[in-house]
């Protein structure tokens, strides 16, 4: 699906939304088109947009990546933090929810059913095993967004880029 990045007022990166999200944002007068195609949509009244902004600021409290199995299957690259390999994928609680393991960026990892099964109830440690990598939460939520769509959307990214390293 074709992605758009939204600016807030400042130009500040905000969010990336789907084109029928910014269409309407478009429509309603609450953003203007900052990049676009030539291509119309919308019975030809308007153009695709790549880049809108916001006519209006608003003031966003600190963003969070939310902690979902998407986005920790995304951080690890869809690969076992274990065994390295893709299979089937699963979440693993470093120190086990049942002994107090919490849902935190820090304790889950992405690893596949036969690594977490084999690793059961214990601590890597306790089980021999190894993390490939030591897990933390990811430090940019737009770069983050933004890396989940690389591929399907390189030459908006392109055009998306001036806008990101805007406070740089
Ligand atoms: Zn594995």
């Amino acid at each position: 699906m074709r992605k758009v990045l939204l600016l807030n007022s400042s130009y500040e990166p905000l969010h990336i939304c789907s084109w029928q999200r910014a269409l309407l944002l478009l429509v309603k007068g609450k953003a203007e088109a900052v990049e676009k195609q030539n291509r119309q949509i919308a019975n030809g009244r308007w153009p695709m947009p790549i880049v809108i902004r916001l006519l209006y600021y608003v003031k966003i409290p600190h963003k969070e990546l939310p902690l979902t199995r998407r986005n920790v299957l995304h951080r690890d690259g869809y690969l076992c933090q274990y065994c390295g390999k893709k299979g089937e994928l699963s979440i693993d609680h470093i120190l086990p929810r049942s002994r107090g393991g919490k849902d935190t960026w820090d304790n889950v990892i992405t690893a596949c059913v036969r690594c977490n099964l084999y690793k059961g109830n214990k601590t890597p440690k306790e089980a021999g095993m190894e993390l490939r990598s030591k897990p933390c939460r990811p430090a940019d939520f737009i770069q983050f967004e933004l890396s989940k769509h690389r591929q399907a959307s390189a030459r908006e990214v392109a055009r998306w880029r001036k806008y990101l390293y805007f406070f740089d």
